[in-house]
C-alpha cells in the first residue's frame, strides 16, 4: 500500500478538495503509542477522507486498523491488541467548536492553522486502546495465571456472613 497520508493536514484546504489518503504506519513512528507499547514494530492501516459538513465546518472520516502490543494484566506477558476503530470527526478550531457541536458530530478541536496527523492519530489510537490490556482469551495467558485465576474461580461460596450486630446482643447493650 502507497502512504500517501500527509504530515501535516490542512482542515480547510482539505474538505474544500475532498482529499483522500490511505496509508500505513508503523507503530514505531507514533511516539505517544510507543511509550505505551513494549514493541514498536507491528503496523496500522489508515484511512482518511474529508469533506464539508451540512453546515460546512470540514469533516474527516477514517478508519485505523492495526495491532498494538501491550503488557496483558493478567499474566504480564505481552499480547496483541487489535484495533478496528472508525472516526467522523469535525475539524473546528476556537470560537467555531461550539456551533460545530450542535451539528451531532463529534468534535476535534484544534487550534494552529494545520492538525499534526500524527497528533491525531495518536490521540485516535488511544481511544480505542483497552483501559486494561488482556489476553482475550484466558487460554493464551501463562500457565501461572490461568492457575491463579482458575484457584480463585473454585473458592467456595462465601459462608453467610455473621451479623455484625449478634455480638451486639450477647454484650446487652
Ligand atoms: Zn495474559
Amino acid at each position: 500500500m502507497n502512504n500517501d497520508i500527509p504530515l501535516r493536514i490542512d482542515p480547510v484546504l482539505f474538505a474544500k478538495q475532498e482529499r483522500q489518503f490511505s496509508g500505513e504506519l508503523v507503530v514505531a513512528d507514533l511516539p505517544r503509542i510507543v511509550e505505551i507499547t513494549p514493541n514498536p514494530a507491528t503496523q496500522i492501516v489508515v484511512t482518511m477522507s474529508f469533506s464539508k459538513s451540512s453546515l460546512h465546518y470540514p469533516l474527516v472520516k477514517g478508519t485505523i486498523d492495526g495491532e498494538v502490543v501491550q503488557i496483558c494484566q493478567r499474566c504480564l506477558r505481552h499480547t496483541n491488541v487489535a484495533i478496528n476503530s472508525q472516526f467522523e470527526l469535525l475539524l473546528v478550531s476556537g470560537a467555531a467548536v461550539e456551533s460545530a457541536s450542535q451539528e451531532g458530530h463529534e468534535v476535534f478541536e484544534y487550534n494552529e492553522q494545520h492538525i499534526d496527523t500524527v497528533d491525531f492519530l495518536e490521540q485516535e489510537i488511544i481511544l480505542a486502546l483497552p483501559i486494561v490490556p488482556k489476553h482475550s482469551l484466558l487460554e493464551e495467558c501463562s500457565a501461572s495465571a490461568q492457575k491463579w485465576i482458575k484457584n480463585k474461580e473454585h473458592v467456595p461460596a462465601d459462608q453467610p456472613k455473621e451479623n455484625p450486630f449478634a455480638k451486639l446482643k450477647d454484650l446487652n447493650i
